[in-house]
């Protein structure tokens, strides 16, 4: 089947799926491969839940005429996103970066649909997969589409641009995250500013954070900018107010309160106030729809339990991402503050040097008691309360109770789903 009669019978009920625990009556099912499945094995599962058609890349799941049989589900799939994307009229703003990309997403999806018809990325899907199913979720009538793009290695954010095509892009910041893929922070760096190259490569524009100077540089000549600073007169002007404890930011005459915490969820704001005047959003809608945003799903979330004030950032973690955050809690003015650290993933031979610098700046800033969890910073030099796995905390807090009244902030990867600690305090 042609990509074209595809997308004609995508058009006629515009939903896809590629797990048959969520099909819809009329879906189009393909059969994606991961690790641990093979989705061509659910063909008749797919059908049976009233699959429209099923994409199948093994002849022998073959059922009826209603299964299409291609080389390659999973590129079949980016081929019909990018055929759709291009079929439909709405401007695709893309972003990337190390750290923040989702916040900043959902900001500038809530600024834009204030004023458009919007869709944008649900959570975090973000990949090769996410991508594609992202754009399938345009409408005719959609003016924008805000694509998150992730990735830990090089020519990811290449490929995934190849089947976006932004017409606007930003990225939020070079860190260290995924440094074992990208081999290094010098990677990173190359590797995001794929989207930039996308960009300048076909003349589109670009949003740039021009507090930050090596996004500066890298488009010191190209002129299709626009950027905001808190210092820099020649970009569109936004002021800090104030991080305590969430950040205020000034821009004109207004004032905008969010409920972000952390100083480093300024430019996330930033950024979707200057897109939002870039399409002309009215300053007072940028402004409701920015203090009306609440971080969910453990992203530097504000929880007050048992007397505690916690800062719940269990969503992720990196060497970037750990020191802002590190830093903005050291400053909040509170008392008794505890730090709960689990360990950074994905950073390869880095590994050791990055976790013993995160535990040596902890030590070093004025936190009441420091508690690491996780083989990386176990094997640290730090003198603090280490342990080795989850099992340990769990034991740690069971034994020894919190001081009443404490500030925790409880941050590490993903895979350290730090979150669980809430039950036990
Ligand atoms: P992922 O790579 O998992 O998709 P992401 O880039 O989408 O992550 P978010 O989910 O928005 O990032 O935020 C995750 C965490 O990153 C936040 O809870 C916060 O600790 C940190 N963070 C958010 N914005 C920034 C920023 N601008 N600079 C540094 N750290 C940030
Ligand atoms: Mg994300």
């Amino acid at each position: 089947m042609k990509i074209k009669d595809l997308h004609t019978a995508f058009l006629a009920n515009p939903s896809v799926s590629t797990d048959t625990r969520k099909i819809k009556e009329d879906d189009i099912f393909f059969a994606l491969k991961g690790d641990n499945f093979n989705g061509n094995a659910y063909a008749q599962q797919a059908l049976d839940h009233g699959a429209h058609l099923v994409i199948i890349d093994e002849k022998e799941f073959y059922i009826n005429n209603k299964t299409i049989l291609v080389d390659d589900a999973l590129s079949t799939l980016q081929d019909l996103a990018h055929y759709h994307r291009k079929f439909c009229k709405a401007q695709v703003i893309s972003l990337t970066g190390s750290n923040g990309k989702t916040t900043t997403k959902e900001l500038i999806n809530t600024v834009l649909s204030s004023t458009y018809k919007t869709i944008a990325t649900k959570g975090n899907l973000n990949n090769h997969i996410g991508v594609p199913l992202t754009l399938l979720t345009i409408q005719l009538d959609t003016e924008f589409a805000i694509v998150e793009m992730g990735a830990n290695h090089l020519k990811e954010i290449e490929f995934l641009c190849n089947i976006a095509q932004p017409d606007f892009g930003y990225i939020t910041n070079f860190g260290k995250a995924h440094l074992e893929g990208f081999g290094g922070i010098e990677g990173v760096v190359k590797g995001k500013s794929e989207l930039y190259n996308y960009l300048i490569a076909n003349k589109k524009s670009i949003f740039l954070n021009a507090d930050d100077v090596t996004q500066l540089k890298k488009l010191s000549t190209y002129p299709k900018k626009y950027g905001f600073s808190s210092d820099n007169s020649k970009y569109y002007n936004i002021k800090l107010l104030d991080a305590q404890p969430f950040v205020a930011i000034a821009v004109e005459n207004t004032v905008i309160k969010s409920k972000l915490t952390g100083t480093y969820n300024f430019s996330n704001a930033c950024a979707a106030i200057i897109i939002g005047k870039h399409f002309n959003v009215e300053l007072s809608k940028i402004k409701h729809a920015i203090e009306n945003y609440i971080p969910e799903n453990n992203r530097s979330q504000i929880v007050n339990k048992n007397g505690h004030y916690i800062i719940l950032d269990a969503y992720n973690a990196n060497p970037s991402s750990m020191k802002v955050a590190l830093e903005n809690f050291d400053s909040l003015k509170r008392e008794q503050k505890i730090l709960i650290l689990g360990d950074m993933f994905e950073l390869g031979d880095a590994a050791k040097k990055e976790h013993q610098d995160i535990a040596d700046l902890a030590i070093n800033l004025n936190f009441k008691q420091v508690i690491l969890v996780g083989e990386n910073f176990n094997a640290t030099t730090t003198k603090s309360i280490k342990l080795r796995d989850f099992a340990d905390l769990k034991v740690y807090l069971e034994v020894n109770n919190l001081q009443p009244k404490s500030s925790i902030l409880i941050k590490g990867s993903r895979g350290m789903a730090l979150e669980r600690v809430l039950k036990l305090i």
